[in-house]
């Protein structure tokens, strides 16, 4: 188990700096990730840790050693990728045994630990079995015991889900949960998946264009995000995001400056009329452009004089209604002095 530093880290290819001066301590035993557009540095930062790739300036940090110098095989790292990597012609048993075998661990330890941890990951009907004989998952779980069996300090998973159809990426995603929850060891998930991240971390970093946006718990992210990036990013529909000017004859003055106003689909309130005059709301007459029912939910799209927005609401559709009255509890909306 190893806590990670990274200390102004950062990269460039050429001239292009793709990560700039990221500063993050990824906790001992935690389970982080790293969450983001494409291209923003979340794969360049892992194998920077994982030592793929040199650094260009700043200190990484495992455990209490700096690793700098060492190179992948010395930083007692496991990694797990998204296309498996398995030796296609070895059994599910070879395949987990062969590091094991490189590093001369004795016939007899390593029957122990593959028994051990192939019942871990439920592949123990499974270890005669050649990968094209298994199924997405169960070739992903052969990775993760394959990085198991190392014993490592740290997990670095990069995208692993991302070959998966939907319902077995869930499925994936509470086994890994578990299986973190079992091991204890410190795991690093990179992911584009906002709600992957929310799902399955414990601690999440939001990078943009190589820097860190910010860093914290699921909730943390969603109920107090400190620019309109983050806020945008976590959460489905995005964030409501519009000019404070178009709306501040609605609110009471602030005292702070502020040029823009959001707040989150499913926080609105709605209804065809206005029912009583209570103060505390920032009411917006609103045109119907659409109303998507997805089952429980529906979203609606509606348009104002703040712009167009989107509604998450367990009210199903209003039949034949043209406009809206939206709702936000003044409690519920977010303000932001800049983009
Ligand atoms: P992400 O994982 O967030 O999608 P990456 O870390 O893979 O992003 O890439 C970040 C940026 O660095 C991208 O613009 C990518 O094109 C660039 N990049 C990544 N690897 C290399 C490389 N080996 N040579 C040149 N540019 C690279």
């Amino acid at each position: 188990m190893a806590e990670i530093i990274l200390k102004n880290i950062s990269k460039k290819f050429k001239e292009e700096e793709v990560v700039k001066n990221l500063n993050v301590t990824i906790r001992d035993g935690s389970f982080t990730v790293l969450v983001g557009p494409s291209g923003c540095g979340k794969s360049t930062t892992l194998r920077m840790i994982a030592g793929l790739e040199q650094q260009s300036s700043g200190d990484i940090w495992i455990g209490d050693e700096c690793v700098n110098d060492l190179p992948p095989g010395k930083r007692n790292i496991a990694m797990v990728f998204q296309n498996y990597a398995l030796y296609p012609t070895m059994t599910v048993k070879g395949n987990i045994e062969f590091g094991l075998k490189n590093k001369k661990v004795p016939k007899k330890e390593r029957e122990k630990l593959i028994r051990e941890i192939s019942e871990i990951v439920g592949l123990t009907d499974y270890l005669d079995k050649k990968p094209n004989k298994l199924s997405g998952g169960q070739r992903q779980r052969v990775a993760l015991a394959r990085a198991m069996v190392k014993k490592p300090k740290v997990f670095i998973l990069d995208e692993p889900l991302s070959n998966l159809d939907a319902k077995l990426r869930s499925q994936m995603r509470s086994e890994l949960i578990q299986l973190h929850k079992k091991l204890g060891t410190t795991f690093v998930y990179v992911t584009h998946d906002q709600v992957e991240a929310m799902s399955m971390g414990d601690e999440i970093a939001i990078l943009n264009k190589g820097t860190i946006q910010q860093m914290g718990s699921p909730m943390n992210v969603y109920h107090e995000p400190n620019n309109i990036f983050t806020a945008e990013f976590i959460g489905t529909p995005a964030m409501n995001i519009f000019e404070y000017n178009k709306v501040k004859d609605h609110l009471s003055n602030l005292s702070r400056k502020v040029k823009f106003v959001g707040f989150r689909p499913e926080h609105a309130l709605l209804a065809l009329t206005e029912k009583e005059k209570d103060a505390g709301y920032l009411k917006l007459a609103s045109e119907i452009i659409t109303m998507e029912t997805l089952g429980a939910e529906t979203i609606y799209t509606v348009k104002n004089e703040a712009g167009v927005m989107h509604i998450k609401s367990f009210i199903p559709p209003f039949e034949n209604a043209k406009e809206l009255l939206v709702s936000i509890p003044y409690e519920k909306l977010y303000f932001f002095d800049q983009e």
